[in-house]
């Protein structure tokens, strides 16, 4: 199992001692044929699970058709992507490009042009504290995570932080702040621990936007493409965003992502203001246009919603006598399980003992993200397992403590 790491990747991941080479649906087989269960779907990407059949013969249909032009030139699969992402959405239009990170980028920009258009010469976006948008030097600004901040001061300027789901503090910031021309926020927040703000924050968000003047953008790289339940988490809240982003479920591994907007937001590029080599490829169109094609045949959001209930039930009655665990809470098949103290450890152990693939965020909160086509069984056995490991972790916890109390004495 263990594979070596090379010493010629830069050491930016702690990388858990194991290799998978094929995988189907939920289901992934390491580098020696060990069987295991996969609870995170590459961290909400493989929504439509591995080797999904349309998606395999998405991508080697267009590889013999055509991988790449350029941006120079007409694209019919990004064009049919656009109107497909826009109908789902209500937005209007849409950038392609091939992460999430740089949809927020594309959307920050958007920020900057619409400053421009009020004349406010020294502008900023509001941001969330415990929120997550990504690595490069804008989004890790816009980020409220002080450890993705660390050592890549001085921080891209221009962020005004307020707690995450407080009107009364966003409410504040608009007084406080003249200058604020944006607000950009998830519909949970993954990273920052599967935490949601209420469907009323949302709405009088919507409504603070649109009284300042702000753009609001909703950042569903994560939440987005059924993962909560709806297609957009938004949609939760019965709410219309002036820009969106999304990533992550997009290409179901396939790397692709996407900014899009409506009302004014969605006339503020202009040639020459923003573009992408690779973004919106047909090759990677292709594949997303896919993606929606078999979320509409399967009604794919409403079985997250189905499926989130039952994991979300399962586990709180499973976990109902454990004593380490402070909270489950989840949001379709976005769950947590907040534990009383860091437990990062249990990333290794859930896969070693019981072939389970798990993620542990701000270190004490372990998340699931199943694929959204698991099947009942599934998620009936990832809720074994994740008991089974949480049971024997308890143990082993009592047993270390007794000695520590053995030894003192
Ligand atoms: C993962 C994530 C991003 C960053 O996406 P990348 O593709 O890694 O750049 C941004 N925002 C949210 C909410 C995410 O979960």
């Amino acid at each position: 199992m263990p594979s070596s790491p090379s010493q010629h990747l830069m050491p930016t991941y702690a990388r858990a001692p194991v290799s998978f080479q094929k995988g189907a649906g939920a289901t992934l087989w390491d580098s020696d044929g060990v069987e295991y269960l996969d609870a995170i779907a590459g961290v909400a990407v493989t929504n439509l699970g591995h080797s999904h059949p349309a998606i395999t013969e998405a991508i080697c249909a267009q590889a013999g058709e055509l991988l790449h032009t350029s941006n120079m030139f007409g694209i019919a699969w990004q064009q049919k992507l656009a109107d497909k992402l826009c109908r789902q959405s209500g937005m209007e239009n849409a950038f392609f490009c091939n992460s999430g990170a740089e949809a927020n980028e594309t959307a920050l920009k958007l920020s900057r042009l619409h400053a421009q258009h009020r004349g406010i010469a020294q502008p900023q976006v509001l941001v969330m504290e415990n929120s997550f948008h990504g690595r490069t030097f804008a989004t890790l600004a816009a980020t409220g995570n002080p450890a993705v901040h660390r050592g890549f001061e001085p921080l891209f300027p221009g962020f005004v932080r307020v707690p995450y789901n407080d009107i009364a503090a966003a409410q504040a910031a608009a007084k406080d702040h003249p200058n604020l021309v944006a607000v950009l926020v998830e519909p949970v927040q993954g990273e920052g621990g599967v935490r949601r703000a209420s469907t009323e924050y949302f709405q009088a968000l919507r409504a603070l936007a649109t009284e300042n003047h702000w753009l609001l953008m909703v950042d569903e790289v994560q939440t987005g493409m059924g993962r909560t339940g709806e297609w957009f988490g938004y949609q939760h809240a019965g709410i219309q965003p002036d820009v969106i982003t999304l990533a992550k479920g997009l290409g179901n591994g396939v790397p692709i992502g996407a900014c899009l907007a409506r009302g004014q937001a969605a006339e503020l590029f202009a040639p020459g203001n923003h573009g992408s080599t690779f973004g919106g490829n047909p090759l990677a169109c292709r594949v997303a246009c896919t993606v929606v094609d078999v979320m509409l045949a399967q009604g794919i959001p409403a079985r997250a919603a189905h499926l989130g209930r039952l994991l979300l039930q399962g586990l709180q009655q499973a976990l109902a006598q454990q004593p380490q665990v402070v909270d489950v809470r989840g949001h379709g098949l976005m769950v947590g399980i907040e534990m009383d103290a860091p437990c990062t450890h249990l990333v290794a152990r859930a896969l070693q003992k019981e072939r389970l693939l798990i993620t542990v965020t701000r270190e004490r909160t372990i998340r699931l993200l199943p694929p959204l086509i698991c099947s009942e069984d599934e998620i009936a056995e990832i809720v074994r397992r994740v008991a089974r490991l949480l049971k024997t972790d308890a143990l082993e916890r009592e047993v270390a403590d007794s000695n520590k109390a053995c030894a003192a004495r």
